[in-house]
């Protein structure tokens, strides 16, 4: 016989990038039970750079070095930016809390809301960011310093040439050199793989011999810079270990996905849910959700294996845009896929998606998305709510162009941290939960 598990939860999360993590923490941490279903998740895309703002893009296309006047420069130029549901609080604590979440298990990151850090990527640009990991760290000071560093390349790594990033950057950085080196192990192999060499140095073994490769192309580097390779669950303890046996800072490069740093970023929090006690479902697809006349939304699947039948009293939707199939194309519409909730649609109707798509302000179909209210909820038509107990968080929402603006994790955790809360407050005032404080510290 088929059996049917039967789950009730205080909130039911659906999706597991960024935002739909941050919000599971957030719940969970505050005292919630937390269900989260996710079909597949996006942080394998994602470089471990947490950007919070860099560019108000609306406005021009300068860029700032300090994350919160970007942030100011956004909301001057946008009421409706899912930025100017936050309050500035809000916002540095939700930052906060995820840092120091993260660093519980074993990720560190180093920034500060006041200051973009550069790091350099594959490409040999420089990338501004607001919370880097700790393995990028030295390569802001090496920049500022300028010393002589030594980028090392692995044979057979797709997408990441040393040779490249010092021809591209040599104007401002000209002490930069490279070398290449073939992966201790996989010698000979014409292709190598970011995530097989970052599990092959979670073992001291295989570290001790690349250090041992490594060493004889050093010539005096004060900095070494590798492609982020650097283990995925002891990467503090490989790096300090590195740097003691180079005897020189050692910082790695974010790489082409999948993303190291974007993986440990997905190890990390998903050992702190499970630590937190969230239940959670991979590769599960929701294809449909109901809301009953008590306001229980009721969502499940059947397998060979099982049903499973959820009922949750808040709904947090972190499906995100065209990636994470939060929205899709249909009929020449954009539409959201899951509750067909209204999108906020783009300004000009004359062949909207056709217009003006190398803009510097960047394409209309960039802001598309949910319209919401103050606590992330999902607006109707008539601007109203859709119900008092959905909320819509990332970059699934409107009015906001995160990959130009470099806001993509700061909306993330902001939206996140928001819609928890206002969830909370909602439960409590009806009396139905007694959350263990507020989500503000
Ligand atoms: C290539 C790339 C690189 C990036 N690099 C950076 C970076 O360096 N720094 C930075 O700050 N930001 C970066 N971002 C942006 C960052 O990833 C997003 O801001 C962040 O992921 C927030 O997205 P999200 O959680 O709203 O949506 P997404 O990440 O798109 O997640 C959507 C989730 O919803 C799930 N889902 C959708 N529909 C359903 C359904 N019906 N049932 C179940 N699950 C469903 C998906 O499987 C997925 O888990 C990058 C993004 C990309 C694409």
């Amino acid at each position: 016989m088929v059996k049917e598990r039967q789950i009730d939860c205080d909130l039911l999360i659906i999706g597991s990038g960024l935002s739909g993590m941050c919000a599971a923490y957030f719940a969970a941490a505050n005292g919630l039970s937390t269900v989260q279903v996710s079909k597949h998740t996006t942080l394998g895309f994602h470089s471990g750079l947490l950007d919070i703002a860099e560019v108000a893009s609306q406005a021009a296309t300068k860029s700032w070095n300090s994350p919160l006047s970007a942030v100011r420069e956004i909301i001057k130029h946008s009421a409706d930016h899912p930025y100017s549901k936050v309050a500035k609080n809000d916002l540095m604590d939700s930052l906060s809390q995820i840092i120091g979440f993260l660093k519980q298990e074993g990720l560190d990151y180093s920034g500060s809301t006041d200051q973009n850090l550069q790091v350099l990527t594959s490409m040999g640009t420089l990338k501004k960011s607001c919370f880097v990991p700790s393995t990028m760290q030295a390569c802001v000071d090496a920049y500022v310093s300028k010393k002589p560093s030594l980028i090392i390349d692995i044979k057979g790594l797709r997408g990441f040439s040393s040779r490249q990033i010092v021809e591209t950057i040599k104007e401002k950085w000209p002490t930069l050199t490279s070398a290449r080196i073939e992966f201790p192990g996989f010698e000979g192999y014409s292709e190598v793989s970011a995530e097989h060499m970052a599990w092959a140095l979670e073992n001291e073994k295989n570290l001790m011999a690349l250090i041992e490769t490594i060493k004889p192309h050093l010539n005096g580097a004060a900095y070494v810079g590798l492609p982020a390779i650097l283990g995925i669950l002891k990467t503090g303890k490989i790096l300090k270990i590195m740097v003691e046996k180079l005897g020189v800072p050692v910082f790695e490069i974010p790489s082409m996905p999948p993303s190291i740093p974007g993986l440990r970023l997905k190890e990390a929090f998903e050992r702190g849910l499970q630590r937190l006690g969230v239940l959670r479902f991979h590769r599960q697809l929701i294809e449909t959700i109901e809301r009953a006349k008590d306001g229980v939304f009721h969502t499940g699947w059947d397998k060979d294996t099982g049903s499973v039948r959820i009922r949750s009293k808040g709904v947090i939707l972190a499906t995100g845009r065209f990636l994470g199939k939060g929205l899709i194309f249909n009929n020449g519409e954009v539409k959201e896929s899951l509750f067909n909730l209204p999108v906020a649609h783009l300004e000009q109707k004359q062949n909207p998606y056709r217009i003006r798509f190398f803009n510097p302000q960047g394409h209309e179909i960039n802001r598309v998305g949910i319209e919401t209210d103050c606590g992330f909820r999902p607006l109707n038509k008539n601007l109203k709510p859709v119900f008092n107990n959905l909320f819509s968080i990332g970059i699934i929402n409107a009015h906001q162009d995160w990959a130009r603006e470099k806001s993509g994790s700061g909306i993330a955790v902001s939206s996140a941290y928001q819609a928890v809360q206002t969830f909370i407050d909602d439960l409590a005032q009806a009396g139905l939960c007694q959350p263990k404080a507020r989500l503000s510290s």
